[in-house]
């Protein structure tokens, strides 16, 4: 959407309050209590009525939006440009154009909608042909006060490991192959932090983001021995010249992904990396989607995330 239109449709905090609630309307409100999925509208409160147990759903409740201060417009306003821009920006920039005193809910709510961005590509996997290798990203272990967790203090530089798997597949039937200069096409990637560099966690990870019975073209590395059970995987030794043949696709999403980084976030929270890489391939997997703005609007009233420190409810 551009900038024009985005000005036209959601002028101020009226107008996205009633564009929010007819998202969730599109995409159905629940009963918290009972799941009956019919309701009144109580204009007045702003709020919908069980028509079954008369429990009352507020506009935020069960959002990304739910226990946040920030109007309405400022989501709006951040999911415009989380969507319309290439690359991404830092919560510094939007606080500076909100012009809004406080960092810590800008970059929360920014978080939160990369956050729910992770949650709506989890519902779905990759398959077919998988490219699969892992890669490493700077990032800063902070030292975290536990009474305020969203504080930054000092910390230490390391190297966080991120499993990286793109649907690729090869390009002889496609229209114009030589478009990316490469041989195979890209379809969907998904990125995943990794805790431990162990066996087992990158077979959890595996099975969590790739199809069951899908080809997988990967690197030689023990840490790939527990996928044969699932998956026709084919491991080899790949040298540095073979490598934009073999696995094109992961190695360019890495670097990509690290460059975007780099331009815009001075540093990265290891905690807060795999929300990044949220937001990257949630952009990528819908590049050629006209109206990306909609689909993340659907992700932030489909899903809440329970924010550190949040209670549940
Ligand atoms: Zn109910």
């Amino acid at each position: 959407m551009k900038l024009i239109e985005f000005t036209k449709h959601y002028p101020d905090e009226a107008s996205c309050r009633l564009a929010f609630k007819q998202y969730r309307e599109q995409e159905g409100v629940k009963c918290k209590k009972c799941g009956n999925t019919t309701h009144y509208w109580k204009k007045k409160r702003e709020q919908w009525e069980c028509k079954k147990c008369n429990h009352r759903t507020t506009l935020k409740s069960g959002t990304v939006m739910q226990n946040s201060k920030l109007p309405f417009q400022y989501w709006f306003i951040a999911m415009h440009l989380i969507t319309s821009t290439k690359k991404t920006f830092s919560a510094k920039e939007l606080q500076r154009q909100l012009g809004h005193k406080r960092y810590e809910p800008i970059w929360a709510m920014m978080h939160k909608l990369r956050l729910v961005m992770g949650m709506r590509d989890d519902e779905y996997q990759l398959s077919d042909e998988v490219e699969l290798d892992d890669g490493f990203f700077k990032t800063v272990v902070a030292q975290r006060d536990k009474s305020e967790p969203l504080k930054r203090g000092r910390g230490s530089q390391q190297q966080t490991k991120v499993l990286v798997s793109v649907e690729s597949k090869d390009a002889n039937d496609e229209h114009n192959p030589k478009k990316h200069n490469k041989k195979k096409k890209v379809r969907f990637i998904k990125m995943r932090v990794m805790n431990s560099l162990k066996k087992d966690e990158t077979t959890q990870l595996v099975e969590e983001m790739i199809e069951k019975g899908t080809n997988i073209t990967s690197d030689k590395s023990n840490s790939y021995n527990g996928l044969n059970k699932n998956y026709d995987i084919t491991s080899q030794v790949i040298k540095n010249e073979d490598v934009n043949k073999v696995l094109p696709w992961v190695h360019t999403a890495i670097s990509n992904a690290k460059r975007m980084f780099l331009d815009v976030h001075h540093r990265i929270d290891d905690d807060f990396l795999q929300s990044y890489l949220n937001e990257f391939c949630f952009k990528f997997n819908r590049r050629y989607f006209d109206n990306l703005f909609d689909r993340l609007m659907i992700a932030a009233v489909s899903y809440r995330w329970n924010w550190l420190g949040e209670e549940n409810g």
